[in-house]
């Protein structure tokens, strides 16, 4: 279970993170809304560890996050523009992290084709990045995400490169993926009507603030706010 308590993270004058609470459950699949600048991104850095709060607590099942640096932490972090290693094949991008962490060879074989299968990659695993479309690359990305087993994996926009039909087929299919993972995850959307349909809760922010943290249907029957029931009704 992941932990927030109190957490703030200032940028000068704008508050990013204005003191967030939020407790994400074991397995859920959480979906993260909120206009752009309301601080989703900055939320998921700082459970990364690649940004430090200003005050505040995350702990996942207890343990203190903030004192592990992060590549320590069992989180990982898928990023928009996937940030795939250009000069590295499909396989080695998908290894990187395990061959970081010093894992056997014959492990890191093993898990590398299960991510594979999962991820419907087999036959790419020898192309480098430049040579695959968006929607490979964004398996790509997520496969190397998976492959460490974290507990909890962080989604910056993982679908925003692609076009509706894709994005759509795609979204469900993550859904699928985090089932059989058995991992927590927290994926930022801007798109209501996706975070609605794929997420077991929805949490809203607005300037930094959690405004309300629901299933999908309270969040669209019951609004917390004004703000809640306004971006919302501006998908339909
Ligand atoms: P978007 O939907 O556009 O990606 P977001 O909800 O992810 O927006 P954040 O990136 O978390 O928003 O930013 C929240 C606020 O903090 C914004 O006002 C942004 O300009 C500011 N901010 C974020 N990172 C920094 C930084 N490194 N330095 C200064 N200001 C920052
Ligand atoms: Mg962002």
């Amino acid at each position: 279970r992941l932990s927030l308590r109190g957490v703030s993270r200032r940028f000068g004058s704008v508050a990013a993170l204005d003191h967030v609470s939020l407790d994400v459950p074991p397995g859920e699949f959480l979906a993260l809304l909120g206009g752009s600048g309301s601080g989703k991104s900055t939320l998921l850095r700082v459970v990364a560890g690649f940004e430090a709060p200003d005050a505040g607590a995350v702990e996942l099942d207890g343990a203190d996050l903030l004192a592990l640096p992060p590549h320590r932490r069992p989180v990982n972090m898928m990023f928009q523009s996937y940030a795939l290693f250009p000069h590295m094949s499909v396989a080695a991008n998908i290894a990187y992290g395990l061959k970081r962490e010093g894992r056997p060879r014959a492990e890191i074989a093993r898990r590398l084709e299960e991510a594979v299968a999962m991820l419907g990659l087999a036959g790419l695993e020898s192309r480098r990045p430049h040579a695959l479309s968006g929607g490979q690359r964004q398996r790509v990305a997520l496969a190397r995400a998976l492959v460490k087993r974290p507990r909890l994996l962080l989604l910056d926009e993982p679908l925003g490169a692609l076009d509706a039909n894709l994005r759509e087929r795609t979204g469900f299919e993550l859904r699928a993926i985090q089932r059989e993972s058995g991992a927590a995850f927290i994926m930022v959307t801007h798109d209501q009507a996706e975070a609605l349909a794929l997420a077991d809760r929805v949490a809203v922010m607005d300037r930094g603030r959690l405004v309300q943290v629901a299933p999908p249907r309270e969040v669209y029957d019951r609004p917390a706010t004004r703000f809640v029931a306004e971006f919302l009704g501006a998908a339909n």
